[in-house]
């Protein structure tokens, strides 16, 4: 079963036999008219960023707790290039995330990452997970969960 989360207020909604195959207009909860389809159901804590991005890695909304954990106000991140934006590294990683999740439509899961926040001269750790898009458009959604290390 489906379950569509809205990158604004990570509100969830499973879609039900009655709605199967036909997408939300928007979240129940607060309005957005975009929300964001996933197979499993997902949680994002309170600090959890959430960030869909088109085809091109490119941002078309940075929601729920994006502000506080990435520092940049929504506006100065539309459109921008995610990775670029936000410095995102994967130094555990064998392969890039981002590009595996695209390019084979499936879910990565509390792959470790680092990333800049906007005014802060170092990076901070966090652990991030990746949902592919399975409309036409592409894209992906990114969870983004800075942890405290050492
Ligand atoms: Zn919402």
């Amino acid at each position: 079963m489906a379950v569509f989360i809205c990158p604004q207020c990570a509100h969830r909604e499973a879609s039900s036999e009655r709605t199967e195959g036909h997408q939300p207009r928007g979240c129940e909860k607060c309005g957005s008219g975009f929300v964001f389809e996933i197979m499993d159901d997902y949680y994002a804590g309170p600090l959890t960023a959430l960030i869909a991005c088109d085809a091109k890695r490119r941002v078309l909304t940075a929601g729920h707790a994006s502000v506080p954990v990435t520092g940049w106000p929504e506006g100065d991140m539309i459109g921008r290039d995610v990775v670029e934006a936000l410095s995102l590294r994967f130094p555990g990683a064998k392969d890039d995330p981002v590009d595996r999740v695209m390019e084979w439509g499936v879910r990565a899961q509390g792959e470790e990452c680092t990333f800049r926040p906007q005014g802060l001269s170092e990076d901070r750790h966090a652990v991030i997970d990746l949902f592919p898009a399975y409309d036409d458009d592409g894209g992906l959604l990114l969870a983004i969960t800075p942890v405290t290390k050492g």
